[in-house]
């Protein structure tokens, strides 16, 4: 073989060397590509589960922040209820109304009662049992409304 030719050949082998030094250190470029994305997205992770924990916290003390107020409005509205309850009861008797002698039955004054019960007071009295304003008999009305009226109205004023 020429000098020639040799030296022609080596410059053959040292491109095809070149080549494939090339290409690996592309694969490798390309795997620490990778890998960094990797590590950005699980540090994305991260900070989504702090968030997430920091949410929680927060929403821990506005419970427990908002528990008094709950608890006040609760006790509120069973008063509101009592009072319901209460004025849904003949003032004489202290019972429930019902659908037959004892319907609520309302005097001018704007008190209400269960009928008999009013009706019998009325025999003997010519005033409103509750606030002394003149009544009779003729003065009683009967008030047809659902069993959840409200009257408790009545009652306090
Ligand atoms: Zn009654
Ligand atoms: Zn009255």
């Amino acid at each position: 073989m020429e000098k020639k030719d040799i030296s022609k050949m080596l410059r053959r082998e040292l491109i095809l060397e070149l080549h494939k030094a090339r290409a690996e250190n592309t694969k490798k470029e390309e795997l620490i590509q990778a890998r960094s994305h990797l590590v950005s997205l699980r540090n994305q992770v991260q900070e989504e589960k702090r968030k997430c924990e920091e949410l929680e916290q927060k929403l821990a003390i506005q419970d427990k922040d908002l528990q008094p107020f709950i608890d006040r409005e609760n006790q509120n509205l069973l008063a509101k209820l009592e009072k319901i309850y209460e004025g849904n009861k003949c003032s004489f008797c202290k019972l429930k109304f019902h659908s037959e002698t004892h319907r609520r039955a309302i005097l001018k004054c704007g008190h209400v009662f269960g009928e008999m019960c009013i009706h019998t007071y009325l025999i003997l009295h010519k005033n409103c049992p509750v606030c002394d304003f003149p009544a009779v008999l003729w003065d009683v009305r009967i008030i047809i409304a659902g069993e959840n009226l409200c009257t408790a109205n009545y009652f306090s004023s």
